[in-house]
């Protein structure tokens, strides 16, 4: 019997023993092929030796300084590499332990920025309908997942919510993608202006949704729009690249691909790439010297924050990445996983779209191919998919549909990015 609360109570759980390169081991021999990377943390794959000796090396000098009395050379050299890859405009590093707390650091970082520059009454958040952004209560009020936030919501800070851009369901028949875009933009335009553009604080979204829609990424300039607007009214751009950063759509960082470079990004996941707990908010210049020249404190902090070791695994794991060879891996292995569904799953009547970028992929579930209503959510059918596919030795990532049926049940693929084409 398990003393552990798990996540689900009830399934017994295979107990991971062991994993090398794209599979996992549990202890009773059983293989799975990592296909989704667990919730697409694993980037360089499993027992890589590189992350490995970067880690024993750490290991062996320092495992952890408080930073409030010191700073370290690993997490120094974790910010100056990041910073070195990043697309210029993106100065300064925070980091932190995971992907909630990078949001949460994200959205209070925005925050006091306004304070420091004397206009406080920017306390708004504007963020989008179906998305994900952690479970910490800040992140949490900021996704736009009605199902989970539900019984919280008495806790949770208010927030406003826009619509995603997700073509496959809302791009009308007739519409072209620019101007879907332009629409989606004027919506985001309208809400900033209704809530007095003076009040609004930042807006917030993933380049490309993982968690909540299953790979889904902005369509013409949607991005270069919103970017456009939130300059015209001073609200600051934070990109949440928690899961689609850090190489997993083909590129260090996924809003290069849309063009744009916020003003706070947000990465985790891929970063440590299961080797460490490790999340990093990425801030201009801009917000560093407002605190630089003000208060000289973000008030804010972790007991574990820039964890010399975490930081030593993550600035291997980020070197590796950003190797060509790496990248250009994710760019033709994500374009063969996309053509082998394509082709092994697009005639089905129950496989509305298949789409994604890099080694981020995600089949969209619909009950009738041709109206695309979903499954009834209350089928759970994401989690009989979950439970079939790891009984053929498949980690992979469903996800259920909505009540309101505002989208359907998918399937997130996201393997490691040294898989090779016959893995
Ligand atoms: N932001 C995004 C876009 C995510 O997908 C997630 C996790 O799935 C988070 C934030 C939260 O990250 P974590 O689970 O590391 O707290």
């Amino acid at each position: 019997m398990s003393r552990i609360l798990h996540r689900s109570i009830g399934p017994v759980l295979p107990h991971a023993a062991s994993a090398q390169g794209v599979y996992i081991t549990d202890s009773n021999g059983k293989r799975y092929l990592d296909g989704s990377g667990g919730a697409a943390v694993t980037s360089v794959g499993h027992g890589h030796p590189e992350v490995l000796t970067a880690m024993r090396e750490q290991m062996d000098t320092l495992c952890y300084a408080h930073t409030a009395f010191f700073t370290t050379d690993a997490a120094e050299a974790l910010a100056e590499r990041l910073v070195d890859l990043a697309p210029e405009g993106l100065d300064y590093v925070y980091l932190v332990s995971g992907g909630s707390e990078a949001v949460e650091a994200a959205l209070k970082l925005a925050r006091q920025y306004f304070c420091e520059a004397g206009e406080p009454q920017r306390r708004h958040i504007i963020a989008r309908r179906q998305s994900y952004h952690g479970n910490t209560l800040g992140a949490l009020a900021t996704g736009g997942n009605a199902m989970r936030r539900a019984q919280f919501q008495p806790l949770l800070p208010e927030t406003h919510h826009v619509s995603p851009c997700y073509a496959y369901r809302e791009q009308a028949p007739t519409e072209t993608s620019e101007a879907y875009a332009a629409r989606l933009a004027d919506e985001l335009e309208a809400k900033i202006l209704a809530l007095g553009p003076e009040n609004v604080m930042a807006f917030v979204a993933e380049p490309v949704v993982g968690a909540t829609l299953g790979a889904v990424a902005s369509v013409g300039d949607y991005f270069k729009r919103v970017r456009h607007i939130c300059d015209r009214y001073g609200v600051l751009l934070i990109l949440d690249e928690v899961m689609c950063g850090m190489g997993r759509t083909g590129s260090l960082f996924a809003c290069t691909q849309d063009g744009v470079t916020p003003d706070i990004l947000t990465i985790a996941k891929g970063l440590g790439g299961g080797y460490q707990p490790i999340g990093a908010v990425m801030l201009s210049e801009k917000i560093y010297t407002r605190f630089a020249e003000g208060s000289k404190l973000f008030q804010h902090g972790h007991t574990y924050l820039g964890h010399p070791l975490a930081a030593a695994a993550a600035n291997k794991v980020v070197e590796i990445i950003a190797r060509p060879e790496t990248l250009a891996n994710v760019n033709a292995m994500g374009e063969r996983l996309q053509r082998g569904l394509e082709a092994a799953l697009m005639d089905s009547p129950y496989v509305g779209d298949i789409r994604g970028r890099g080694l981020f992929r995600g089949i969209e579930l619909v009950a009738d191919k041709h109206t695309r209503e979903p499954f009834d959510p209350a089928r759970k059918l994401y989690a009989r998919i979950k439970r079939q596919a790891m009984a053929r030795g498949l980690i992979s990532y469903p996800m259920g549909g909505t009540l309101d049926g505002t989208r359907g049940d998918h399937v997130l693929l996201a393997p490691p990015y040294i898989i090779t084409a016959d893995e």
